[in-house]
C-alpha cells in the first residue's frame, strides 16, 4: 500500500458516516459508470416511456415531428397544439442536470435515511429533497404488480389519525405526538392501513379508511388483485368472511388469542403480523406522520423491507426508470397543502 492510500484511508476513517457515504457515492461513479443519466438511460426510459406510442405530452396527439436538438438531446413539436417537447418533459429529469443526484437519493431511500442526512449526501436542499422523495413514492405506487398468487394473508393495523405539520388547524385540538385515542377499542379517530401479502411477498400495502375496514373497501384495495384460486387468511373480523363468500374465494379465519395469532399450518396471517411490528417500529423514528403522508410511507417501508432480497438490484432499475417515466404533477405547494381524503 503506498503512504499517500493508507493516508487516506486514516482521513476517510476520521469522517462522520455522513461524510463517508459522500466518499462512497462520488467513488461509485467511476466503479460503475453504468448507473449513470446517460443516453443510454434516457433511451431506455423513452422506450418505457412511449411503450403503446409515441404521443405529445401536452395534448397527447401522435402528430409530431423532429425540432432540432437542445443540449445534444433530441426536441419534438406536435403539430396539433405547436408546444415543444423533450423525452424528459413533465418528469423529474426535466430541466435538471441532476439525474446523477436523483441515482444517489434513491439509494439514500433504499438505506432509510432521514432528508437531513441524504440532503448531505446527495448535495441538494432539504426542501427538494422533500419534494423528490414523494415524487419517488407516487412513481413507487404505480409499479404495483397484476394478481395474487395462492394464500393470501390479509390483516389491519392502526394509525392515530394525525394532522402534522398543517397550519391553522381549528377542528380538532392538537394532541401530544404519539397520544392514544381517548376512544376504546377501534375508532373513528384511526387511520386503518389494510396489509394483503402472499407467500411470494406480492404485497398490498394502503390506506383502507377511518376506523373499522369494511366489505367495500377491501374489494376496493385488493379485488382486482384475487381470483378464485386464491385462498384468503384472515382474522376474524366478520367483514373478510362476507367479502370471501360473495367471491367465493376459500376463507380461513384466524382466531386472535391474546393478540397472538394461532397456526393452522399453512394457513396463518404471521407473515402479514410480523411486517406490521416491522412498519410500526420503523415508523416510530419520524415521531408522527401526517395521515395525508401515511400511504406514500408505506410504500417506502416496503421497499426498504425488501431490501434484503435479492431481486434489490433490478428493482433499483425499475424503480429509476418508473420514476423518470412517471409525469409529475405536484409541485412542493401543491404537495404541503394537500388533503387527507377519506
Ligand atoms: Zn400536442
Amino acid at each position: 500500500m503506498s503512504k499517500a492510500f493508507s493516508n487516506l484511508l486514516k482521513h476517510i476513517d476520521k469522517l462522520s458516516h455522513t461524510d463517508k457515504e459522500r466518499v462512497f457515492q462520488w467513488v461509485k461513479h467511476y466503479v460503475e459508470p453504468s448507473l449513470t443519466v446517460d443516453g443510454r438511460l434516457i433511451d431506455e426510459m423513452r422506450e418505457v416511456r412511449y411503450k403503446e406510442g409515441f404521443e405529445c405530452p401536452h395534448c397527447t396527439s401522435e402528430h409530431i415531428n423532429r425540432f432540432g436538438k437542445v443540449n445534444g438531446r433530441q426536441r419534438y413539436r406536435c403539430k396539433a397544439c405547436r408546444k415543444t417537447f423533450m423525452d424528459t418533459t413533465n418528469t423529474i429529469l426535466y430541466r435538471t442536470r441532476k439525474g446523477n443526484e436523483w441515482i444517489t437519493f434513491v439509494e439514500c431511500m433504499f438505506k432509510g435515511y432521514s432528508l437531513r442526512k441524504s440532503a448531505k449526501i446527495v448535495g441538494v436542499t432539504w426542501v427538494t429533497l422533500f419534494y423528490w422523495r414523494h415524487k419517488l413514492l407516487s412513481a413507487l405506487k404505480q409499479m404495483g404488480f397484476e394478481q395474487f398468487d395462492g394464500i393470501v394473508e390479509v390483516d389491519e393495523t392502526y394509525f392515530l389519525y394525525s394532522q402534522k405539520g398543517q397550519r391553522g388547524i381549528s377542528e380538532r385540538k392538537p394532541r401530544k405526538r404519539g397520544g392514544k385515542s381517548t376512544l376504546r377499542g377501534v375508532s373513528k379517530e384511526q387511520v386503518c392501513v389494510l396489509v394483503a401479502r402472499d407467500r411470494t411477498k406480492a404485497t398490498v400495502s394502503k390506506v383502507a379508511c377511518m376506523g373499522r375496514v369494511v366489505k367495500t373497501k377491501v374489494d376496493g384495495m385488493i379485488g382486482s388483485k384475487l381470483t378464485p384460486n386464491n385462498v384468503l387468511v384472515t382474522d376474524a373480523w366478520r367483514a373478510y368472511k362476507t367479502y370471501a363468500d360473495e367471491r367465493g374465494i376459500e376463507h380461513y379465519r384466524i382466531k386472535s388469542d391474546d393478540g397472538k395469532h394461532v397456526i393452522k399450518g399453512l394457513y396463518h396471517i404471521q407473515n402479514v403480523n410480523g411486517l406490521h411490528s416491522r412498519l410500526k417500529h420503523w415508523i416510530h423514528r419520524f415521531k408522527g406522520v401526517a395521515s395525508k403522508y401515511l400511504d406514500n410511507y408505506l410504500a417506502w417501508f416496503l421497499l426498504v423491507d425488501s431490501h434484503s432480497n435479492e431481486s434489490t438490484k433490478h428493482n433499483i432499475k425499475e424503480l429509476l426508470l418508473t420514476s423518470f417515466v412517471f409525469e409529475m404533477t405536484e409541485t412542493y405547494r401543491s404537495l404541503r397543502l394537500s388533503k387527507f381524503n377519506m
